[in-house]
């Protein structure tokens, strides 16, 4: 069952269930067509890949749709490797991750045609195949092959290449295997609470863990129904919420998507008072977002975790564990070990600060094309996610800051994320970012990069002031930026090596 997709067994246990729903054309399928599609799907790859076949990548360059997950099915069951890749990416951006994998065919919406257009020279044996739009499309090629079967293979075969978010750097190819994928899949499901009676929506990209893994297969995996949507808007995803004959019961957001659907003029508490709970997690969440949903009655529970191990801690479906344990990431998932380790290797103390370290059937064994990458993110067998964290008394966690991000001014250790928590508790501020930069006293000094509220007007001194009532001096920011925009990747999250590339070009 590992080797294999999932969709085998629902396709045997409740063919007629309903697996898929797609929003945009109101499509569906049950268990037992979706199983039909994959298997001409599977049956189109082999024509295509030939003797290839084994281990080539697909590469997807497309909006989330349900020929997303049926593509991603077929190149498991063909013993191919799907690739989902980020579309909000431009041309350049896409190239050295295009270079990096290699894939033997690329599908891709009509959409996104011009940017193929550019990519495809750098690698002429590459097939090009459009999702929609006459015979030669993936769509109409799928209808037309003859159906085929799972390929012999190895649960410790990749099936997944991911590629992470490209926060501190360059984006890596994380090597996903079918067991990885399966054991993900069973974490999510108990920390979520997934099961047949699951109907979960998804308007959070396939290209990354938490919209493909955590959210589009566990949901298959346990026999529910995934609802898929190909763009958010906090309009489509409130009605989607609120339409009582969906029923929708699981809905996954980035913090920033939760933050938009919450200010949105038609958001109302009743939309979402059929959830079973409102999940968010990939970044850091604010205070005040997690207190406004609270005060609403509805469930937000906070999560972490990342490509490389799929989830790894959730605060349990509870509103007593979510309000006694404000700001916390929860309990560990089910199938995964975790370790807090200091500078020195060796495991810290409950409540003091080291970088998290994981093990577990979810873990990835390393990244594409990267052995260096790969040497230095394990130790002894353990991932080592560059996260800094804490485990508290009654054993949930809190995340405290990237290791890549902390900076250490005057001999202390500051994380940036607690003064950016700071600034952001000042009415005027509506985002910040703090980054450590070399300085000749304190050895390294924080600057705090600030964008004020549309017709806010606090002075750079007022701000100093708020950041003295409430932290240390050494923590305090050194210098304050006034910006129109912090960069951010694709999923909202603050891409600190921009931020200190541009102090360092400015003081060149
Ligand atoms: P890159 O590895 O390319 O720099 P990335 O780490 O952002 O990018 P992902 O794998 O998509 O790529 O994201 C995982 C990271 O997101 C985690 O390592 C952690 O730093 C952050 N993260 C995830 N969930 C949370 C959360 N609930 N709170 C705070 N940070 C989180
Ligand atoms: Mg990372």
């Amino acid at each position: 069952l590992v080797k294999d997709d999932p969709i085998l067994y629902r396709a045997g246990v409740a063919p007629d269930r309903q697996a898929l729903f797609e929003i945009a054309t109101g499509r569906q399928l049950t268990y037992a067509e979706l199983d039909a599609r994959i298997a001409r799907c599977t049956g189109l790859l082999t024509g295509v890949l030939g003797a290839r076949r084994d281990g080539a990548r697909v590469a997807m360059l497309a909006r989330n749709s349900m020929d997303s997950i049926v593509l991603a099915f077929a190149c498991q069951r063909a013993g191919a490797i799907y690739v989902p890749l980020n579309w909000r990416l431009n041309a350049a951006e896409l190239l050295p991750i295009l270079a990096d994998c290699a894939p033997a065919l690329l599908v891709h919406d009509e959409e996104f045609s011009a940017v193929v257009a550019s990519l495809v020279d750098a690698d002429p044996e590459m097939v090009v195949m459009s999702t929609s739009g006459g015979p030669a499309a993936l769509a109409a090629r799928i209808e037309a092959s003859l159906p085929a079967g799972q390929v012999p293979a190895d649960a410790d075969g990749a099936c997944v290449l991911l590629y992470t978010s490209g926060t501190t750097g360059q984006p890596k190819g994380v090597v996903i295997t079918r067991r990885n994928a399966f054991f993900a899949a069973v974490n999510f499901s108990f920390v979520g609470e997934i099961g047949p009676e699951t109907v979960a929506l998804c308007d959070l990209p396939f290209f990354h863990t938490i919209g493909l893994i955590a959210v589009a297969r566990t949901t298959l995996m346990l026999g529910g129904t995934l609802v898929v949507s190909d763009r958010f808007t906090p309009a489509r995803t409130l009605a989607a919420l609120a339409d009582r004959q969906r029923a929708v019961t699981h809905y996954f957001a980035v913090p920033q998507i939760a933050l938009a659907l919450r200010g949105d003029a038609a958001y109302s508490a009743a939309a979402l008072s059929g959830l079973h709970a409102l999940f968010v997690g990939g970044a850091p969440l604010t205070q005040a977002l997690i207190e406004s949903y609270l005060d609403d009655g509805v469930a937000l529970v906070n999560g972490y975790g990342m490509s490389e191990a799929g989830t790894v801690l959730h605060v349990p479906i509870d509103r007593r564990a979510v309000q006694d344990n404000p700001g916390s990431v929860g309990l560990p998932a089910p199938l995964i070990d975790i370790r807090i380790v200091g500078e020195d290797g060796r495991e810290v103390d409950e409540g003091e600060i080291g970088e998290l370290w994981l093990r577990g059937p979810a873990v990835t064994p390393g990244y594409w094309n990267k052995p260096g990458e790969t040497a230095a993110a394990f130790t002894d067998g353990w991932y080592r996610t560059g996260d800094l964290g804490r485990r508290e008394a009654n054993g949930f966690y809190r995340i405290v800051d990237r290791l890549k991000d902390m900076y250490i001014s005057g001999g202390e250790n500051v994380y940036p994320a607690e003064v950016e928590a700071a600034l952001v508790s000042h009415p005027d501020i509506l985002d910040a970012a703090v980054v450590g930069i070399p300085d000749t006293r304190w050895g390294e000094c924080g600057i705090a990069y600030v964008v004020l509220r549309p017709g806010a007007a606090a002075t750079g001194e007022a701000i100093a002031g708020h950041c003295a009532e409430r932290l240390a001096a050494f923590k305090r920011p050194a210098g304050i930026v006034f910006v129109e925009t912090i960069p951010r990747t694709a999923s909202g999250k603050v891409q600190k090596h921009v931020l200190r590339q541009l102090h360092s070009d400015e003081t060149l």
